[in-house]
């Protein structure tokens, strides 16, 4: 190694990013009213590790997936055991129900979920290889009442980020029973038009037809409005579960448009799918998805219960959100010599338990100087304490925006604070 090549700075994995203090605010904000939330509607949080065993997640999305065949970050560890770096959260959750008999506990099975997941994908503009999910899921409840519950839930999280021009997309991707008839329909029209569908369609054709819809190429997409709807082809009880779900967002005057192409690739999901779209995000509008997958705990060798749920990429959502950080006052303490230093901090200590926020620079600076960082950093008052402060037991608080200075005593500085002048 070169004296160059040693010098040169260390930088972030390709694919990630940095949340710098200066944005962390919106992060921790919608954090905080998305928990609210939830938990308004009676779900609680739960945190599982980022990492799991690989099989975890080829069992959960199926072999013939995008996720497992091409952007898995795994890898092998010291001990040999074969790794994954979680690509997407419900079958971490899925995982612990099982692990610790959650279901036969008395709390619904009612979850949400803040965190990094990671996806070895080609790195490009507003995509990362870790990035950031919202996960909501519910277990055991079989009722279309719920998914519209998580729908209305949905909605209430974007309002309350100040997301714009929402829309919501509903659809049924039928079941076990229903699906594999509707997959001979497609595959049929699918395969008649195979000479026109890209490469990557031609193997979903045989893989996975349900994600013949999701293609981007404008060719594929135009082909596929001619394929046989899944809707057309329900069985009763998948038919009456959609009706069922409709009804409810239709009393709950929730708006929303049935969309038949709308599916999930993913072989566990059943019944219920729904995104939300926002016109502030322009073409590629997707913002939150979700949906019912009632098989999945059954395929993980857990109890066979029901599951629904939605994910939101919180990077997606903090750019078509507008938060307001919450300003408040805070104080700085300006001290010259080394017993105003200690004068100060013990005077911090008080103030801090107080609720104020308080704010000492250890370093040599005339108080002038300092009273300037207060200035550019924009603290709401100033307290100045010098030698004859420390001697006279009293200091001086200056209001920063009025520019008045008032000498207090330090016993009713904490009263002189809260008259805000
Ligand atoms: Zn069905
Ligand atoms: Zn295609």
């Amino acid at each position: 190694m070169s004296e160059s090549e040693r010098k040169k700075s260390i930088q972030s994995i390709k694919g990630t990013k940095d949340i710098l203090p200066d944005e962390v605010w919106m992060w921790q904000k919608l954090e905080e009213i998305a928990g609210n939330l939830f938990e308004r509607y009676g779900y609680r949080q739960i945190r599982t590790p980022v990492f799991e065993a690989t099989e975890l997640f080829e069992k959960g999305t199926g072999e013939t997936s995008d996720i497992v065949t091409k952007e898995m970050y795994s890898f092998r560890d010291k001990g040999g055991r074969d790794i994954t770096l979680r690509p997407e959260y419900t079958p971490s959750v899925v995982r612990s129900i099982i692990e610790h008999r959650l279901h036969l506990r008395t709390p619904p099975l009612r979850f949400y979920y803040f965190g990094p997941m990671f996806r070895y994908d080609k790195p490009q503009k507003g995509r990362y290889r870790q990035f950031h999910q919202i996960d909501v899921e519910v277990f055991n409840e079989k009722d279309a009442a719920i998914d519209a519950e998580l729908v209305e839930m949905a909605q209430q999280l974007l309002i309350r980020l100040g997301v714009k021009d929402i829309h919501i997309l509903v659809n049924s991707v039928g079941c076990t029973a229903c699906r594999p008839s509707y997959h001979q329909h497609l595959r049929k029209s699918a395969d008649q038009a195979r000479e026109n569908l890209c490469k990557d369609c031609r193997r979903k054709i045989d893989t996975n037809p349900l994600r013949l819809f999701d293609c981007k190429e404008e060719s594929c997409r135009k082909i596929s409005e001619g394929f046989p709807l899944i809707t057309d082809h329900l069985c009763q009880e998948c038919r009456d579960h959609f009706l069922a779900f409709c009804a409810y967002l239709d009393e709950l005057s929730i708006s929303y448009l049935v969309e038949s192409r709308l599916v999930r690739g993913l072989d566990y999901y059943t019944k219920t799918t729904f995104e939300f779209t926002s016109g502030a995000l322009g073409a590629q509008d997707a913002i939150l998805g979700g949906g019912r997958y009632d098989d999945m705990m059954k395929q993980f060798g857990g109890p066979d219960i029901c599951g629904t749920g939605f994910a939101v990429g919180i990077e997606r959502l903090l750019s078509a959100a507008s938060l307001e950080e919450n300003k408040r006052e805070w104080l700085y303490i300006a001290t010259l010599g080394a017993e105003a230093r200690i004068m100060g901090m013990k005077l911090a200590r008080e103030l801090r338990a107080e609720g104020w926020e308080c704010l000492i620079e250890y370093r040599e600076r005339s108080l002038n100087k300092q009273l300037g960082r207060a200035h550019k950093l924009g603290a709401g008052r100033v307290v100045l304490i010098g030698d004859e402060e420390v001697r006279s037991g009293r200091v001086q608080l200056k209001n920063m925006s009025s520019g008045q200075q008032t000498d207090v005593s330090v016993l009713g500085l904490a009263e002189a604070l809260n008259v805000s002048d």
